[in-house]
């Protein structure tokens, strides 16, 4: 290893990373809106909820997920609030377990579910069932037999399949179903290919433009086990402004009106679906709840007058929103190795001891994220880093651009923010890693939700490892 990394760090042909990303003024101090609130940096110790976490890791290892409670219930309750008057579901697929599921009911919000899995962690928590929406594009009968007869508040049809089978349900249940219809209203959000899900070209929802739509309501009045709560949309993730709302709500509202007066039938509710951006870097700017609330209220309510109906109770659905910003994964570096490039310019490879098994989104979505050293202080100069994984794909990345102290070493921490949604609920064993816990810090207390897997859990299912 060089000396004088300045020397390397300095030179021309040093890269810079993309345009956005700049090296931080000081290593030791955070940048706030990347991280949950409580977390902040004493003599290069990163601390979050009043824990330590290099002694926090020092109890159940890395990685691990560190999870802000005082952060995830303050952003549940900065959306309740801010969309006071709408139905708030917590979107379960971007993080669940019990304790979570505890929170987000204590908060006053509902629940989104899409998966029999998901409703027995929000059962098994005691979530009020009449407060669950149900998604997904392919619903077994079992899971909507099991759905109906907890009582699910809502569930949200995507199919003329998914009718014939809710319809069967009920009739032999003896049950009436709240249902919502959910609609492709051609939006496509700003935001990456593969999370818009709005755009025609894809599984989920009835068309608008083609009339699967208003067929779909159509059948809902027919049937009698079935109840017309409303239209629900859903135009993609990640999203940071409202115009995408604003085109789907007109769309989505078109219709509304459409039954009205084709089949004199007033919905009472409708759901603008969930989406709200994070920033998993400098380069993102989120609005804040109540901005959106407002923005979106505007909008449904004038899109409400122009059509003369009244306005139905509107309800949304974050997940990322609310707990992405609130938690962090923690790593150790393994190994650093510098690469030179084409040109001259070098790359530091910073490999920890995770990646892709437990967060799929770099390599999954091309997502970008930031990192910082947790563990000490640095006076090394910025050197632009690529935080890589421990598995057998060269596409096992976790932070694709950041600059990280020149003098970054095996054994020090690394920490990134905004992993709480889509990271640990996306998590795998490839490799046969053993997927890492998730421990909720507040006011100086370290409380693991979920632990670590263990190499029994990783066998449990060979049968030939019980022979
Ligand atoms: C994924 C999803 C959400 C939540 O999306 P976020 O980007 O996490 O806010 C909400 N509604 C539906 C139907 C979804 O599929």
């Amino acid at each position: 290893m060089p000396t004088h990394e300045a020397g390397w760090a300095h030179a021309d042909g040093a890269l810079r990373g993309p345009a956005w990303l700049r090296p931080p003024a000081d290593h030791d101090v955070l940048v706030d809106r990347l991280w949950s609130t409580t977390a902040h940096k004493v003599d290069g110790e990163l601390v979050v909820g009043g824990v330590s976490v290099p002694d926090l890791v020092a109890d159940v290892n890395t990685p691990a997920y560190v999870l802000d409670e005082a952060d995830f219930r303050a952003r549940a309750r900065a959306f309740r609030d801010g969309f006071a008057g709408y139905d708030v579901y917590y979107a379960g697929k971007a993080f669940l377990c019990t304790a979570v599921a505890r929170w987000v009911a204590e908060e006053g919000l509902s629940l989104d579910v899409c998966s029999d899995g998901e409703l027995t962690v929000a059962l098994r928590a005691g979530f009020d069932p009449a407060r669950i929406g149900y998604h997904g594009n392919n619903k077994t009968e079992p899971e909507l037999r099991r759905a109906v007869a907890e009582g699910v508040g809502r569930v949200i049809v995507d199919s003329f399949d998914e009718l014939d089978r809710l319809e069967r349900v009920t009739v032999s249940l003896g049950r009436s179903q709240p249902v919502m219809v959910r609609v492709t209203p051609g939006v496509e959000a700003h935001t990456h290919e593969y999370i818009a899900t709005a755009h025609e070209d894809q599984k989920f929802g009835f068309s608008i433009t083609a009339g699967d739509a208003l067929e779909a309501v159509r059948r809902v009045v027919a049937a009698p086990g079935l109840e017309l709560l409303g239209l629900h949309s859903h135009i993609g993730s990640q999203i940071f402004d409202t115009s995408g709302f604003e085109v789907a709500a007109r769309r989505v509202l078109a219709l509304h009106a459409q039954v009205g007066t084709e089949l004199g039938v007033t919905m009472p509710e409708m759901d603008l679906g969930g989406g709200f951006g994070i920033a998993y870097t400098t380069e993102d700017d989120p609005a804040d709840p109540a901005q959106l609330a407002t923005e979106m209220t505007k909008i449904v309510e004038h899109e409400c007058r122009a059509l003369g109906v009244a306005e139905p109770r509107l309800s949304i659905e974050p997940g990322r929103a609310i707990v992405g910003p609130a938690m962090c994964t923690v790593y150790t570096v393994g190994t650093v190795k510098r690469v030179e490039l084409d040109g001259g310019a070098v790359r530091t490879y910073v490999s920890v001891d995770g990646g892709m098994s437990d967060n799929i989104r770099t390599a999954l979505y091309d997502a970008d994220y930031s990192c910082t050293l947790a563990s000490r202080t640095s006076a090394a100069p910025p050197a632009l880093s690529r935080v890589v994984g421990k598995h057998c794909e060269a596409g096992d990345i976790v932070v694709q651009d950041e600059f990280l102290p020149a003098d970054v070493r095996p054994g020090d921490l690394v920490a990134v923010p905004s992993t709480g949604a889509y990271c640990r609920s996306m998590a795998s064993n490839y490799n046969h890693a053993l997927r890492p816990p998730v421990v909720a810090v507040r006011d100086g207390v370290a409380t693991t939700l979920v632990r670590r897997e263990t190499v029994d859990d990783l066998l449990a299912t060979d049968l030939g490892a019980h022979e």
